[in-house]
C-alpha cells in the first residue's frame, strides 16, 4: 500500500525523542506557556529567519489574529486566492472584512499578480498570499502592488514551512506570516497547533496579547483578547520534529522530481513546476488531468492513495454564493475538477514514486 500520509510510520522513527519530550512536559506540568512553548517559538523563529514567533492554537487562528493585530478598517476588502483552504478566506469575513477572490496562475497555483491588480478598488486594504502546496508566491510583484496601493500583506504559510524566495524563508516579506502545524502539514503536531512569525516588534506584541486575553501580565488586561495558545505538549513535540524538517522536505522534493522525470512524457497530464528563484518545499504534488476521477480510482485499485486539493474552488463553495464569483471564468474555478494530489512525504521512497508513476503510465497507455 502506498499511503498518502503515514504519521504512525514517522512516529516510529522518532519515537524515543517524542515519548521523552511528552514525559518531560508532564513531569514539569508545563502545559500552558512555559519553557517548552518559549523554546519552540525561539527555534521556529530561527528556522524561518524571523525575529519573532508567537505560538497559537492553530493555523486558522494565526491568520485571524494577524488580521486583528493589523487594525485594518472594518468593511474594507481583502484579496485572497481562489484556490486555497477556506481558513484563508473565512478569517477575513470573521474579522469584519469583505473577501475578494483573485485567480491563481496555472504554473505555481499561487496568486496571479496581474489578476490581483485587476481586483483592487478604493476599498482594498490587504492581500493574503498563500504559498500553496509549498510553492512561494510571486512576492516581488505582490510587494510592489502593496507599496503602490498602500495595502497590508499577510503570508499564509500553512503549507510552506521551509520554502524560500530569493534564498529567504517565507513569512516575513509582508506584515506577518502564519503557519499551521496540523498533523498532516510538513511540520505537524499531534493535535492542533499554529504560529505567527514577523519582523515587526509591534505586530508581535499585539498578536501575543490578542492570543492571550489581551494581557501583559497575569491579571493586567489592556484590552479584550481571546484564548489561542500553543500548548506545551505540542510545542515539545514540534521541537523534536523541527531538526528533521529539512531532511523531510528534501525527501519530499526528491519524490517530486522523480514524478517530474517519470511523468513528463504523458501528454494528458499537466505537472507542477517551480518558478525561478523559488525553493519549493513540496507539501503537495498536484497534477491536472481531464480523467481525474477515473485515474484516482485506477490508482486506488492498485493500493495507491491520492487526494484532491481542493475539490471545489473557494468562490464556488455554498459559503460564498453571496459574492457571485463562482461563475467567473477563473483558472481556479475551471480546474478544480481536474486536480489530483499524488502521494508525497518522508514515508515514501524513490521506488514508491516510480511505482506510482508506472501505474499512471499504464493507465494512460491502456485506457
Ligand atoms: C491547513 C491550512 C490552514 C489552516 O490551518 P489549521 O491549523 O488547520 O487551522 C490555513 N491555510 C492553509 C492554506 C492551510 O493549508
Amino acid at each position: 500500500m502506498i499511503k498518502f500520509l503515514d504519521l504512525n510510520g514517522q512516529y516510529q522513527k522518532i519515537k524515543k525523542g517524542i515519548d521523552g519530550a511528552i514525559a518531560d512536559v508532564i513531569h514539569h506540568s508545563a502545559f500552558i506557556g512555559g519553557h517548552y512553548t518559549a523554546l519552540f517559538e525561539k527555534e521556529f523563529a530561527t528556522y524561518q529567519q524571523a525575529e519573532h514567533c508567537i505560538g497559537v492554537a492553530n493555523g486558522t487562528d494565526a491568520i485571524e489574529i494577524v488580521l486583528e493585530a493589523l487594525d485594518i478598517p472594518k468593511g474594507t476588502e481583502v484579496i485572497v486566492p481562489a484556490n486555497s483552504f477556506i481558513a484563508t478566506s473565512e478569517t477575513v469575513t470573521r474579522q469584519g472584512y469583505r473577501v475578494v477572490f483573485a485567480d491563481v496562475d496555472p504554473i505555481s497555483y499561487t496568486l496571479d499578480p496581474v489578476d490581483v491588480r485587476r481586483r483592487i478598488t478604493q476599498k482594498t486594504s490587504a492581500i493574503i498570499a498563500v504559498h500553496l502546496y509549498g510553492h512561494p508566491c510571486r512576492m516581488d510583484d505582490l510587494l510592489k502592488i502593496c507599496v503602490e496601493f498602500d495595502l497590508k500583506l499577510i503570508e499564509d504559510c500553512a503549507q510552506a514551512h521551509g520554502a524560500e524566495y530569493y534564498g529567504k524563508r517565507v513569512g516575513t516579506f509582508g506584515a506577518a506570516g502564519t503557519f499551521s502545524f496540523y498533523p498532516g502539514k510538513n511540520l505537524g503536531a499531534y493535535g492542533d497547533a499554529g504560529a505567527i512569525v514577523t519582523n515587526h516588534q509591534d505586530i508581535a506584541n499585539k498578536c501575543r496579547m490578542i492570543a492571550n486575553h489581551g494581557r501583559i501580565d497575569k491579571y493586567d488586561h489592556q484590552f479584550e483578547g481571546r484564548n489561542s495558545r500553543l500548548d506545551g505538549l505540542q510545542a515539545a513535540i514540534l521541537s523534536v520534529k523541527l531538526p528533521h524538517l529539512d531532511d523531510w522536505i528534501k525527501q519530499r522534493n526528491l519524490i517530486a522530481s522523480t514524478y517530474n522525470q517519470r511523468l513528463s512524457g504523458i501528454k494528458q497530464l499537466s505537472l507542477p513546476s517551480t518558478n525561478l528563484h523559488c525553493y519549493h518545499a513540496f507539501h503537495l504534488y498536484v497534477i491536472r488531468t481531464e480523467n481525474r476521477d477515473e485515474l484516482a480510482q485506477f490508482l486506488n485499485k492498485r493500493d495507491i492513495q491520492t487526494g484532491v486539493h481542493y475539490p471545489i474552488a473557494l468562490p464556488k463553495l455554498a459559503a460564498y454564493d453571496y459574492l457571485g464569483q463562482g461563475q467567473e471564468p477563473m483558472f481556479a474555478n475551471l480546474t478544480d475538477s481536474t486536480l489530483l494530489s499524488l502521494p508525497i512525504g518522508d514515508h515514501l521512497s524513490i521506488d514508491d514514486a516510480i511505482e506510482v508513476s508506472t501505474a499512471i503510465e499504464i493507465y494512460f497507455t491502456t485506457r
